[in-house]
Formats: C-alpha cells, structure tokens, sequence
C-alpha cells in the first residue's frame, strides 16, 4: 500500500521519507540503509544543515528530531557506535572499500540551538546547492554517493538538524521535483472540495504535470483502515490521469509505481485536445468520471471529448464553450490564500521620560506598574535574604541564645504572588507578553490561474421522462 496512506510508526529501509529541513524547505529521499555502490554505511543525505548518514534515520518514529553528523569522504570504516537523538546507541558496519583512517564513532552533539540560528558557514559541512527543489540537488545523486564511502565522525558545534515526516501529498507538493508549475495546497484543496471529491469515485485531470494534483486527488478518491486488505473496508476510486509530454510521463509513472498508487492512478500518455479520455483498452471505454479538472493551456480544445451526448483568453473560450455546450453552474474562482503570522510583540514607550527604564512597556500605566512590581521581587529577594542570615544565627546560638528581630518585611508567598498575576492579568496588564499582532506572510506560493467550475448535467429525452413520470405514478 501506499505511503502516502498508511505507514508503520517507525522509518524503514526503502521508505519515502520527508526531510523538514525548515519551514517550507523539504527534500524527500529514499531510506537506504546500503548505497548502490555497496557501502554499508548506507546512503547520506547532505544538506544545508549538515549531512545526515541514513543509518541514522531509519528506525526512528516518524516525526523524529534528527541531528546532523560529520561524515568525512576518503576514509577507511571500521566498526563503531553512533549515538541518536532519542539517545539509542546503534553500531556501524565495518567498511573497508575505501583506503583512508579509520572511522570515529557518530557523535550527536547536545546542541540545542534552532538551526535557523546557526552561522550558514557552520551548515555546510558539505557544500550543496542553494535550492533543493530538483532532482540533481537530490541526496541521491553520484556527489552523495560518493558521501557513502565516507566515515562518519563526531560532530562539531555549529551542526543543525531535521525533523523525518511521513510523506503526504502536502509535503510531497512542497518537495517534490518541479517540472512544470504545479497546483499549490490551498488550489487543490478548494478544487478537490468543489468537485465533492470522495472516496470510491473517478476523477479525470488533464495534464498530468509533476503529478501535485494527482497525488491530492489519490489520497481523496481512498479510503481504507489500515493494513486491511478486505475490500470492503477499503474504497479505491481512480484518478484516470493523462498527459502528452513522454518525459514527464516516464518520470510520473516511475513515481506512482515507487509511491504504491498504481491501483489507483490510471497514467496515460495522449494529448487530450486531440484524442480524448476514452481508455485504450480494446473496448475504449469511457473513465465514467465523477468529475474532471484540466489544468491545461487551452482546456476547451479538449472540453469537446467530454459529452454525455453527441465547443477566446482562457476563461472566456472555456465558459463560451460550456454556455453553448449546455454546461451549468459555471462558476470562476481565484484562490487568495493567506498566511498570517500571529504574534506578541513589545512596543517602544512613548513617554521619552521614561524610556531605558522601561523602554518595552507600552503606557506610563504599565511602566510604574512594571516599576512597582521590579521594586517588591527586589525588596523580596533581600528580605528573605536577611531571613536566613538571622535564622543562621539564632541556631547557630543554640536554644538558649537570643533570637535576633527578622527583617521586619512580609515577603509576598507564592500563593500572594499568584493571586496577584491573576489580578493583573484581569487588569489586562499585558506589557509582559506585549500587544497582539498579525502580519501577512508575503511569500505563500499559490497557483497563478483563475479556476472555472461547471456542471455537466444528464440529458434527458423524452422516454427519459416519460419512464420517470410512470416510476412515479408506481410509487403513488
Ligand atoms: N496539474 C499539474 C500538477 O499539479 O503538477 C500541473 C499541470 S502543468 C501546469 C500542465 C501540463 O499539461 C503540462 O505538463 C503539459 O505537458 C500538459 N499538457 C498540455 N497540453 C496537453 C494536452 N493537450 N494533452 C495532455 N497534456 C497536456
């Protein structure tokens, strides 16, 4: 079955792992725990974060913080532990295909800075290219491989980390090897609601592209419990996919078959516009689809293949052709998503008077109540302070000896200083936290074209009515 669908709780050898190197930076890669060229030390993964040995990926629970290791090329391996972030020590193999010194044991250093902190100079230990978005940046590629043959070594200060994700449609869109433009998450989402796509039925998209939509619309055409192969907990729709560029093709095909959606992903090679949906089975029986997305350059050339009976710019050639074709409901859409970045932010005081004493506080209110509050853990602090230097010494006197005057001052207990921050907060005195803003992330990539919607609906003759009128004559 498919990744994408269901996975054990663990990272195994030959999965389809996600690297979150960091907000909206993925790269996904193929658990090995031996590289093709026989090293057994198995693949590693260079990033801008520093290189990660799959030997130190693979059994751990997905969703796992993974800390970058060193890992030196020209070496010779030899038998050693290495140490991984949930702190389980596992062995080396022993390596000796590669003339050099021998290995240090993996160390994972406790290193607790984010890796968006970190200097860029101290993330590339093994410089990789900027963007991670094509194949040829893939850690799989000959310049990691030869990474293989490396030892791996203690870490220096300065390395970064990761987090191991399942794959899901969502981060395979934000990861995967553009070929073309693709649809974003918030397009496929809104498309695949419009369309009332659900488990059990047929969709049609035209091109088929980097195959974004077509993973989305897989995960939304199946269900199923997990592990079960009792088709009756299980409902495979078909996603009938074409697309007449032969590479992206071969490319797409390849990845459907490595992310186990073959049983429901229909890939066919055919220019749509000219030749149709029809399957190529001797037959050449229709897909019978549910519903159809095109996602082409001139969707109406191929609009006329789709009747139920035997059609400008964009968006005008296609809802022309759905007006004269007896298409209802149409509908244009664009998809403005936006991020907004929610945060507490201290503002600068205005009073100058008092700015330095308390530059982060918002009003003179929350200044002298900042001042009041500093004032009494200070007074506090040295009360209890002289307390205990007084407690010292009347025990140090003994049970007979004089018991010297205590401070004299009430320190605040903790349930006095509780009742106090509630208080304050129901004054909503929130200079603490600072003011509450929101800000539009300007950066969120969406798809860049309008989306038209309409409906097909059944044609009706007049035995077609007819039969429903007698039905209804029956029933009465
Ligand atoms: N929906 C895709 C995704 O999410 O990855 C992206 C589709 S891309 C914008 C458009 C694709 O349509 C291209 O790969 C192109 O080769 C394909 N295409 C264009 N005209 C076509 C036609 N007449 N028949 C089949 N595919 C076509």
């Amino acid at each position: 079955m498919s990744p994408f669908f269901e996975t054990a709780a663990t990272a195994e050898d030959g999965d389809l792992a996600i690297l979150h190197l960091k907000r909206d930076t993925l790269t996904p890669i193929t658990l090995r725990s031996t590289a093709d060229d026989g090293y057994a030390e198995g693949a590693v993964t260079n990033t801008r974060f520093g290189s990660f040995p799959h030997s130190t990926l693979i059994g751990l629970e997905w969703g796992a913080q993974v800390r970058a290791s060193k890992v030196d090329t020209g070496t010779r391996g030899r038998k050693g532990k290495q140490v991984r972030q949930d702190g389980v020590a596992v062995s080396m193999e022993e390596t000796t295909t590669s003339p050099g010194q021998p290995a240090e044991p993996v160390a994972h250093l406790n290193n607790k800075r984010k890796s968006e902190e970190l200097e860029p100079e101290a993330r590339l230990e093994h410089p990789v290219p900027k963007k991670l978005r094509t194949a040829s940046d893939r850690v799989d590629s000959t310049a990691v491989q030869r990474a293989a043959v490396a030892t791996v070594t203690p870490l220096e200060a300065g390395s970064g980390f990761v987090h191991l994700l399942q794959p899901t449609p969502e981060s395979w869109t934000s990861s995967l090897d553009h070929r073309t433009q693709v649809v974003y998450i918030p397009d496929y989402s809104y498309i695949l609601q419009r369309i009332r796509a659900k488990p059990g039925q047929s969709i049609i998209e035209a091109g088929a592209g980097s195959g974004s939509f077509t993973h989305a619309a897989a995960r939304a055409v199946f269900s199923g419990y997990p592990g079960s192969e009792n088709p009756k907990k299980r409902k495979l729709g078909k996603v009938y996919s074409y697309e007449y560029h032969e590479p992206r093709v071969e490319t797409l095909r390849k990845e459907i078959n490595e992310h186990g959606l073959d049983d429901i992903v229909h890939l066919t090679h055919r220019d749509v516009c000219n030749d149709g949906f029809l399957l190529t089975t001797p037959d050449r029986p229709s897909p019978n689809a549910n519903a159809i997305f095109l996602d082409l350059p001139a969707p109406w050339q191929a609009l006329r293949h789709l009747t139920r009976i035997p059609f400008e710019e964009q968006v005008i050639a296609t809802t022309t052709y759905l007006r004269k074709n007896g298409w209802t409901e149409i509908d244009m859409v664009e998809v403005h998503n936006r991020r907004m970045d929610v945060r507490r932010e201290q503002v600068g005081l205005k009073n100058e008077g008092l700015r330095g004493v308390n530059a982060s506080a918002a009003t003179v209110d929350e200044a002298v109540f900042r001042l009041r509050d500093v004032e009494q853990k200070i007074g506090d602090f040295h009360a209890s302070k002289i307390d205990r230097q007084l407690n010292a010494q009347a025990n140090a006197a003994g049970a007979g000896g004089a018991v010297p005057n205590g401070s004299g001052r009430k320190v605040q207990s903790k349930a006095d200083r509780l009742d106090k921050i509630k208080r304050d907060a129901e004054e909503r005195k929130l200079y603490k936290e600072g003011n509450l803003v929101h800000r539009t992330e300007t950066e969120v990539k969406t798809h860049t074209s309008y989306l038209v919607f309409a409906t097909l609906p059944r044609a009706w003759n007049e035995d077609d009515e007819r039969a429903c009128a007698e039905s209804w004559d029956v029933e009465a």
